[in-house]
């Protein structure tokens, strides 16, 4: 009996050393590892401080539950950092990366958004974050800042810094063709207008000055040109009905530039005519190319009265130097040379058609136009069977525009201007 007394109370030392090791190691202090193999070596029940251990202890082997809030303005952490990171890499982002979601981070997924054609809010959604971390998510390409284009742009030129400066003019009022980023006669056509309503020098071409102008509060509206009547009467220049020194022709522009070489040789770089006409000429050339007649040439257009006293001038002195006197000299070019004031080529509308290194009467050339140019608003101003009444030697070569509606009617009635005009 004294034994098994002795052997009682040592089992119970032992037990309670037991409780005593528990109480001291205690939560807190160890790895949910080892908390869990005392308990169950100690087995029973854990306290209510265990099971809280266990639960917030992070397992590494599970997968994070899926983040379905939207990252905007104010938002930070991880996910945000995660975004910054992929924008960086696909080039939208060039701030730094640092969970913050600010303004630049907002900026940068405009961007992303406008570029992956959904409208660009700023707010990285589930939509915006399932593109943005797609394999196949689109680097960023910058798109063309007009302003910031100094270049100078001309014919020629097709790109993005064209189709700016086109949907300008446009809205402007200067360009009535395409915005189509190609920079072509039209365009050159528009910017030369733009220049010349601006107080700029009319090149057609956009350098720097014409382009800061152009998008800036300063650029004016276009001043809508008027068109023509083509009802309006002809204007009558002979030698009793003259123009001074006054008289201004309207609307030239230099027949190398405006016409195409394809159709017409222009003999000299600084003639010019109006620019009416101009077209026109254009469609009579291109009807005689449609016809199989090419090999055209200009070799005059409009004078003025100093230019035309000019040739006056050498003419009487050829005649002179062959003998005559200055009277009739005088006399004898006034058949084929218009006095200063006299010549309907200061109007800008007459023009003198020929073909090179060779006599212009009897070319195919020649009866091509004597038939044709009536159906392009042109005239064969002076006429065998009208020289007494135009006062002038018949010219094959000189052709008048007087608009179409005029053009046949004198053809249809065999009139010639001062005829039809009641000045005879
Ligand atoms: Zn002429």
């Amino acid at each position: 009996m004294e034994k098994n007394k002795t052997a009682t109370l040592l089992l119970w030392g032992l037990l309670g050393v037991l409780v005593v090791t528990c109480a001291v190691l205690a939560p807190g202090t160890l790895s949910a590892y080892q908390a869990l193999t005392v308990e169950q070596n100690a087995t029973p029940t854990p306290t209510a401080d265990n099971r809280n251990m266990l639960a917030i202890t992070p397992d590494p082997n599970s997968t994070p539950t899926p983040t379905v809030m939207l990252l905007k303005i104010g938002t930070q952490g991880d996910e945000v950092q995660r975004l910054q990171e992929r924008l960086k890499e696909l080039g939208y982002y060039t701030g730094e990366v640092d969970g913050q979601y600010g303004q630049g981070t907002a900026q940068a997924v405009i961007l992303f958004q406008n570029q992956h054609g959904i409208s660009g809010d700023g707010v990285a959604g589930e939509q915006t974050r399932a593109l943005v971390y797609a394999a196949d998510a689109e680097i960023y390409v910058p798109t063309p800042e007009p302003s910031a284009t100094p270049s100078v742009l001309s014919m020629g030129d097709d790109n993005g810094a064209v189709k700016a400066m086109q949907q300008r003019l446009k809205e402007l009022g200067y360009l009535s063709g395409n915005v189509d980023g190609d920079f072509g006669a039209g365009t050159k056509a528009a910017v030369a207008l733009f220049q010349e309503q601006n107080g700029l020098n009319s090149d057609g071409i956009a350098a720097e000055q014409t382009l800061s102008l152009l998008f800036s509060d300063a650029a004016k509206q276009a001043v809508a040109t008027p068109t023509p009547d083509p009802n309006a009467m002809p204007i009558l220049v002979n030698r009793t009905h003259t123009v001074d020194a006054s008289y201004q022709a309207a609307d030239l522009v230099k027949l190398k530039d405006y016409l195409s070489s394809d159709l017409v040789t222009v003999k000299g770089d600084d003639i010019q005519g109006n620019r009416t006409a101009a077209d026109a000429l254009t469609a009579l050339f291109t009807g005689a190319k449609e016809a199989g007649i090419t090999g055209w040439q200009i070799s005059a257009g409009y004078r003025s009265l100093q230019y035309q006293q000019t040739l006056f001038d050498k003419q009487v002195a050829e005649y002179q130097s062959q003998g005559m006197s200055k009277a009739k000299a005088v006399s004898a070019t006034s058949l084929t040379v218009a006095e200063p004031g006299a010549s309907e080529h200061h109007t800008g509308l007459a023009f003198d058609i020929t073909v090179a290194d060779t006599t212009f009467k009897g070319t195919e050339q020649q009866k091509w136009l004597a038939k044709n140019c009536w159906n392009y608003g042109f005239i064969i101003r002076y006429q065998e069977d009208k020289e007494d009444i135009t006062g002038f030697l018949a010219e094959c070569w000189h052709i008048r525009y007087v608009g179409v509606t005029h053009s046949v009617a004198m053809r249809d009635q065999n009139l010639c201007l001062e005829e039809y005009l009641g000045e005879v």
